[in-house]
């Protein structure tokens, strides 16, 4: 779902996971599907030949180094074909609910606004931010940035007179 999730909607991932996991329901059974098949699925959350391509590798990366089961490591998650460190720290904290801050466009964006960070290196970010805050509290941290970017801090028209956050705020260029 993570890798799916590329240039759509949460919304538009969760209503194609279903059908997903009820025709493929092991990374060994997605391992052997016809692409067409997946492409079709997977149509609605866009970029879909790349997308299908990608889990289907994923799902044979996964049975043949893992055995089929998603490793809890982000070392061996970051080894398996086209999961790179975001994907890796999402799965980590969302389904093992393990220490790890995922580094997106909003988590970039308004850490570097409220000048909790000044990096645009997303594992710099990363590494600022795990040391602000305490190893209980990484797990939370990417979705209250995530949620505040899009329901406050937008990219181009942030509500800055309705942030509770604006007296602490560094950003040059409220929206005021
Ligand atoms: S004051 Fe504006 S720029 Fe600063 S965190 Fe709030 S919404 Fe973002």
């Amino acid at each position: 779902m993570t890798v799916l999730s590329a240039q759509t909607t949460d919304e538009n991932v969760n209503k194609v996971a279903p059908a997903l996991f009820a025709t493929y329901p092991s990374p060994a059974a997605l391992a052997g599907a016809p692409l067409s098949h997946v492409e079709e699925l997977v149509f609605s959350t866009g970029f879909y030949r790349q997308k299908a391509s990608a889990i289907v590798s994923l799902a044979q990366d996964l049975t043949e180094k893992f055995d089929g089961e998603v490793p809890d490591d982000l070392n061996e998650l970051v080894t398996l074909k086209g999961v790179g460190r975001k994907t890796a720290s999402v799965v980590l904290a969302e389904a093992f609910e393990k220490p790890a801050i995922a580094v997106d466009t909003h988590v970039r964006r308004t850490t570097n606004r409220l000048g909790l960070v000044s990096n645009s290196d997303p594992v710099k970010i990363e590494t600022d931010l795990k040391a602000l805050y305490p190893t209980e509290l990484w797990a939370g941290i990417s979705m209250r940035f995530i949620q505040f970017g899009r329901d406050i801090c937008d990219a181009r028209k942030p509500a800055c007179r309705d942030c509770e956050m604006v007296k602490l705020c560094d950003y040059q260029d409220k929206n005021l």
